[in-house]
């Protein structure tokens, strides 16, 4: 009997009480970053169907977070609980509302992570679901770059990040208190080079931009963009074996030591930062194919170093000569054309998922990937590759296998994944050479910056200032070739003469 009878006395009390698992419609987030933990300042939105005298909600929280304070629009919230990582939270109760707020502060240590010596990596998520609403903040510390998931846009200004968007939300950054700037770039020095040296090289990629915009027509609401320096074997032990560069998701251009002894030093940055912009546009692309970012890196720098100045090696076929006063230099076809031949005669499919971990067929991939940037551009123009990539910018459905991925990327492009693919050896050749003199004028751009607001401006190439700076270098260098060949001269005449 006494069983019953508190069952009924619940049923009474549910009655009475009507309550919903909530939704939360709004996620507004503040994170500061400070020394040793971040504290994180949310607010939720609530929403239910129907009017209801408090609300409950369930979200993942964070590994060593703990709650400051918490409260909803009728004051301090002394019910929840932390179980197992899942923070519920009840509120107060009041007369029937469907619509609440719930003011959480929580303080999270050991979210960032020490990447790098003082530079920090930061991954963060809130309980957003597909049709929540972020807006998001970060700052107290000099944010470096970032990533977010689909469906976000992210400004960085002075190392401040703001983010919004909607659904399921995550974001990684770097952040550091070191860093000098030099154009574009904050340079993070950890190498033997000294500040100066790797400075000129950012400075020139920084005049050489505009190419990168040409080539995408798209553009990060950001005003700087960190490059890490290592020096060559830390470089191999933390990043790769192979590589000169690399675009560190949580947006961290790095670069190895050795890479700013060259000429080409400005084409390599220029590459990592069209991956950084890639990151953006591309969001979506969780498949691990990159053949489509690759071509468009590679296509920035062969881009670069034609207007440096500079030879590069041609893709497939033809081995490019050249010498100066004292040295003759060979420089190898990137990849061999019999393997693109090959690859059409056995109708390989294997670059619909290609990325540059196999370094079985890593030559290839590149050599193939740019060559059907360069095939592209040839033949539809700078603007059909815009367009297509304001097409990919839409997508906010996470892509997770290489098929769809090459599926959507080809469909916007309206193309085939084919670069030189010809009925005669004779004719698969001659596409191959026209395209390794194909050195297109850089165009005046339409270029759509993307940030937490969107715009369109027009950016026209300096050329003349380039050019100037470039010749300028040039005599400066001639000129002190030519003084010390007048001081060898006056001093062979004085010891004549003496
Ligand atoms: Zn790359």
């Amino acid at each position: 009997m006494m069983r019953w009878k508190i069952i009924l006395l619940l049923f009474g009390v549910l009655l009475t009480f009507a309550f919903a698992n909530a939704q939360i419609n709004y996620i507004d987030c503040n994170l500061e970053l400070q020394d040793n933990s971040v504290i994180a300042d949310i607010t939720l939105y609530l929403k239910a169907e129907s009017a209801v005298n408090y609300f409950v909600i369930s979200m993942p929280f964070y590994e060593n977070g703990t709650v400051l304070s918490l409260a909803d629009s009728l004051g301090e919230i002394k019910d929840y609980k932390i179980e197992e990582n899942v923070l519920t939270i009840r509120t107060n109760s009041s007369a029937k509302r469907r619509e609440d707020i719930i003011k959480l502060k929580v303080k999270i240590d050991g979210l960032a992570e020490e990447r790098f010596n003082n530079i920090y990596f930061v991954k963060f998520s809130l309980p957003a679901e597909q049709k929540t609403k972020v807006s998001f903040r970060a700052y107290g510390k000099r944010i470096l770059g970032f990533d977010t998931a689909s469906g976000f846009r992210g400004s960085l200004k002075n190392g401040e990040l703001k983010i919004s968007g909607l659904g399921p939300f995550i974001t990684s950054f770097f952040y550091s208190e070191e860093g000098r700037r030099f154009g574009k770039f904050i340079l993070l020095n950890k190498s033997n080079l000294t500040d100066e040296k790797i400075g000129k090289s950012l400075e020139r990629a920084s005049e050489l931009y505009f190419i990168v915009l040409a080539v995408l027509g798209i553009e990060l609401d950001a005003n700087e963009f960190a490059v890490l320096v290592l020096g060559d074997d830390e470089y191999k032990e933390k990043i790769n074996e192979y590589s000169e560069g690399v675009y560190s998701t949580g947006g961290l251009i790095v670069i190895k030591e050795s890479a700013f002894e060259k000429k080409e030093a400005p084409a390599v940055v220029l590459h990592e930062l069209t991956h950084e912009i890639n990151a953006k546009i591309m969001a979506w692309n969780n498949s691990g194919t990159s053949w489509f970012d690759e071509g468009l890196a590679k296509f920035v720098e062969y881009l670069t170093k034609k207007q440096l100045g500079l030879r590069t090696n041609n893709l497939f076929y033809g081995v490019v000569q050249y010498s100066d006063a004292q040295y003759t230099y060979t420089l190898n076809p990137a990849s061999d054309w019999k393997l693109l031949k090959q690859y059409y005669d056995k109708n390989e499919q294997f670059m619909l998922e290609w990325n540059a971990d196999n370094a079985d067929i890593r030559e290839f991939g590149y050599a193939f990937s740019e060559l059907f940037i360069r095939e592209y551009v040839k033949e539809k123009g700078f603007g059909a590759l815009h367009r297509a990539l304001r097409e990919l910018l839409k997508i906010k459905q996470s892509v997770n296998t290489p098929k769809e991925f090459s599926k959507a990327v080809l469909e916007a492009l309206d193309t085939k994944l084919e670069p030189c693919k010809r009925e005669s050896e004779k004719k698969l050749l001659s596409c191959i050479r026209e395209l390794n003199r194909f050195n297109p004028e850089i165009p005046e751009t339409k270029v759509l910056i993307i940030g937490v607001e969107e715009q369109e401006v027009s950016k026209k190439p300096n050329m003349q200032a380039l050019r100037k700076k470039l010749l300028e270098e040039k005599l400066n260098v001639f000129s002190e070739m030519l003084m010390q060949l007048l001081e060898a001269l006056m001093r062979s005449t004085k010891s004549a003469l003496g």
